[in-house]
């Protein structure tokens, strides 16, 4: 009996001991587990760290290479309106890619018409218009048939406007003579030319679709007002392609003193058998009645020479110029 008792107690402390084992064993293995884990953890965040910094410094360089762009372009934009700013010749070749085309069949917008053989071509041409005495202009050129040039201003009445379209219409040419004809700002620098250039030539664009290219000078390339020389001025029109005209003959209506019909006559008309071009200088201008009177006349004088002819300007026609 107390051998028996004896191994039961044996077999007892055996399996306490055994249980004791496995305990230490399982708390071992926990405890050594969040050990490990833990160590792998925090190896996990420290690469992590550090990628977040290196991302960190990444995202700093592009907003710097951000910021060094937008500051370049900045200064590209800020150079581009300085740029504009220097440069603020208009182009008449940039005006036509903005302006609408319209046909302007036969009329002076399509100017590529050979002139007829004459030993004489006589052009009359008008300065200043439009003014009240345009349409008994036309209608008397209309009477004889004869197509002549008007250097017209930049009137912005309604009845201007329409007296413009008149014009074109009939099928004469229409030319340029600068938009204000005020000496003193079209020849204060190029710039002012150019912006009074493109103004006349924009006016005349857009009210008849005719695409003027030619011009002249308010007081002719002679004159004796502007400061800046002439040939400054030319050489902007000849960059547009556009041609001025003086004249050869003058009327005299031009002047302080009003003329009588017979010495207009007379003036427009003589010499002009001497010439093989002759273009005659007269004003659309309300202040010159007598203009207006003589024109008959001077028509009839011109189509009884012989070997004569009255033309239109066109791209065809040789110019005169005061300056050479
Ligand atoms: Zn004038």
């Amino acid at each position: 009996m107390e051998k028996g008792q004896k191994s039961q107690g044996d077999a007892r402390r055996r399996r306490v001991q055994r249980l004791k084992k496995m305990i230490m064993l399982s708390v071992l293995i926990w405890m050594i587990f969040p050990v490990g884990l833990c160590i792998v953890l925090f190896g996990k965040i420290g690469a992590l760290n550090r990628q977040v910094e290196e991302t960190q410094d990444y995202q700093q360089q592009l907003l710097q290479q951000i910021s060094a762009a937008v500051a370049q372009q900045e200064q590209l934009s800020a150079t581009m309106a300085q740029q504009d700013q220097q440069a603020p010749l208009l182009d008449r070749k940039a005006i036509l890619v903005s302006a609408p085309v319209v046909g302007a069949d036969g009329q002076n917008g399509d100017m590529a018409v050979v002139e007829p053989e004459a030993a004489h071509k006589v052009y009359l041409t008008f300065d200043d218009g439009p003014s009240k005495y345009t349409e008994e202009i036309l209608d008397i050129l209309d009477e004889y048939d004869v197509k002549a040039t008007f250097f017209v201003l930049g009137k912005e009445t309604e009845y201007s406007i329409e007296m413009l379209q008149e014009i074109a219409r009939r099928g004469h040419t229409i030319g340029m003579h600068s938009y204000s004809h005020k000496y003193a700002e079209v020849y204060r620098s190029v710039e002012d030319f150019s912006a009074d250039f493109y103004r006349i030539y924009s006016y005349i664009l857009e009210n008849t679709g005719i695409q003027s290219t030619c011009y002249r000078f308010p007081g002719g390339s002679s004159n004796t007002i502007s400061d800046i020389d002439m040939h400054v001025f030319a050489d902007f029109l000849a960059e547009q392609e556009i041609e001025y005209y003086d004249w050869n003959v003058s009327s005299g209506d031009g002047g302080s003193v009003l003329l009588d019909v017979d010495t207009l006559v007379s003036n427009a008309t003589s010499g002009i058998l001497g010439n093989g071009t002759s273009i005659i200088l007269m004003h659309d201008a309300a202040s010159r009645p007598t203009t207006v009177e003589a024109l008959p006349q001077i028509i009839e004088n011109i189509l009884a020479m012989d070997d004569t002819v009255i033309l239109p300007i066109t791209e065809d026609t040789t110019p005169i110029h005061h300056i050479k």
